[in-house]
């Protein structure tokens, strides 16, 4: 039958039933190794075609495999990380395709059901109502990349084998799916995303490919167990594309089975111009890869002792963090997000705080003075001058009332120019609050008796005038003068 159009943002219609979207997720992941998965060449996104091969990532014929020990740990750190059960024993498959981009004719894989590297996991998404919803992982397992193909300008085809090799990680969604919408999808994408820059296993960059996302998609209706025959959808590149994607891909089939027709085993690729869908290829079948155990490569075997030293070594993760920093310090679900996004600056947070900031202070002005300069300069926090003990310094002069806030910016910019200390520039430079209430009383005296009229409106009740009086006694004392005394001093005069 003929789809309808559909457009992204087109209302809902009205339907015979009630839906529900199932989404799994199959999420690929280019490890941050230096080198290739089985050879020693290097992996760095770009270069010259095929100038990052040799003899076994090539697979010519005579050469072995060694397989690198870094993105084993790697996959296990993230399995970890992710709630799975770790196999202690574990191998490596071939899985048979063909394909140009495949040198050696076969994917170095892992098959199984308890095989994979981590099995049975978890990850938990924040959710609209302020829970948490947990995302069950089927595997996460160690594979290889393959090569890309290329379209020449002079036409024909070309095959760039710098890829081919490079440590992947793959990680599944279990069945049946936990995420039955586009916010969901977006979200456990987004978490894992963040854990997986958070522990150094993955740059996470879309746009590049080195994080790719595949997810399917069915619909059935609301209350039957019998789930809809799924598509698949691939060249989705951001966050945007994969929310957009399962938005569509479930109108689209929501439409089909409406209008009387049965939705197709597809895979459909994602146009970002006009966000929909399109046709690639119809799966007849599932393919017959043939796996069987990678006679080149011996099998994994790993002791408690080792895996409980990668458990120590992994970091606070973010999810925990945004939890901790609401609890533990009574910031607003928003702050611990401003301050969660990274772990550079979520631990430049709490280095802070170990120094005897004050958490509300310092958050503020990380999220405010801080972030901008930062944003400003295109500099990270970690190569700013400013290290976490200028800002316990500078909050601290303020919360004590040496100086007020409008001077602690202008401190504060002096700081991230020339690295000095809050203190040592207050000193200098003479910045203390004048909190001494006689000469306050002398200036705002002598602002009054200066603007008669100014006064003369005040009292005839055009009471918004007050600021245009404070200001000006602000800038008599160069701003230095301690703003509350100067409104109730001020208010006192009024008011005689
Ligand atoms: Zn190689
Ligand atoms: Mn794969």
């Amino acid at each position: 039958m003929k789809v309808p159009e559909f457009k992204s943002n087109s209302h809902n219609r009205e339907y015979m039933a009630e839906y529900v979207a199932s989404v799994g997720m199959e999420v690929h992941a280019e490890l941050l190794t230096q080198t290739k998965m089985f050879c020693r060449c290097t992996v760095a996104f770009g270069g010259e075609p095929n100038t990052r091969t040799c003899p076994i990532c090539l697979g010519l014929p005579g050469t072995l495999p060694v397989p690198n020990r870094k993105a084993i740990e790697i996959v296990l750190r993230t399995a970890i990380a992710l709630n799975c059960q770790i196999a202690m024993d574990s191998i490596f498959h071939r899985k048979n395709y063909f394909y140009p981009d495949l040198p050696k004719g076969y994917q170095v894989s892992q098959y199984g059901e308890t095989n994979p590297l981590g099995y049975y996991g978890y990850l938990e998404i924040p959710t609209k109502d302020g829970g948490y919803k947990k995302i069950k992982i089927r595997r996460v397992h160690l594979e290889e990349d393959t090569g890309k193909l290329m379209h020449m300008p002079q036409g024909g085809s070309g095959v760039d084998y710098n890829r081919a090799g490079v440590p992947l990680m793959e990680i599944v969604t279990d069945f049946p799916p936990d995420i039955e919408n586009s916010d969901d999808a977006k979200e456990y994408l987004s978490q894992l995303r963040a854990i997986l820059i958070w522990i150094g296993a993955c740059d996470g960059k879309m746009e590049e490919g080195s994080l790719r996302c595949e997810p399917n998609i069915s619909v059935r209706v609301v209350g039957t167990d019998a789930y809809g025959t799924k598509t698949e959808l691939k060249n989705l590149n951001s966050f945007r594309s994969v929310q957009l994607g399962v938005q569509f891909e479930t109108r689209r089939q929501v439409a089909v089975v409406e209008g009387g027709g049965t939705v197709a085993q597809e895979t459909r690729g994602w146009n970002e111009a006009n966000e929909s869908s399109y046709l690639m290829r119809v799966k007849e079948s599932e393919n017959d890869y043939r796996y069987f155990p990678d006679p080149d490569l011996v099998p994994m075997k790993f002791d408690e002792a080792y895996i409980q030293s990668l458990r120590e070594s992994l970091p606070e993760l973010p999810l925990s963090k945004w939890k901790r920093y609401q609890e533990e310090w009574k910031l607003s679900a928003k702050h611990a997000d401003q301050l969660t996004n990274e772990r550079n600056w979520a631990e430049f947070f709490e280095e802070a705080v170990s120094l005897g900031g004050d958490p509300q202070l310092i958050c503020n002005w990380m999220i405010a003075e801080f972030s901008a300069a930062l944003n400003e300069a295109g500099l990270t926090a970690r190569d700013s001058f400013i290290t976490p003990k200028h800002l316990v310094d500078l909050t601290n002069l303020i919360k004590a009332g040496t100086i007020n806030g409008k001077i602690g910016k202008d401190v504060f910019a002096e700081c991230f120019k020339t690295g000095g200390m809050p203190s040592d520039i207050v000193k200098e430079k003479g910045l203390t609050q004048v909190s001494d209430s006689g000469e306050i009383q002398q200036v705002c005296m002598s602002i009054l008796e200066a603007n008669p009229d100014v006064v003369t409106r005040y009292k005839s009740g055009q009471t918004n005038v007050k600021g245009f009086l404070v200001g000006l006694i602000m800038k008599e004392g160069k701003g230095r003068f301690n703003p509350g005394m100067v409104q109730e001093t001020l208010q006192e005069m009024l008011d005689r």
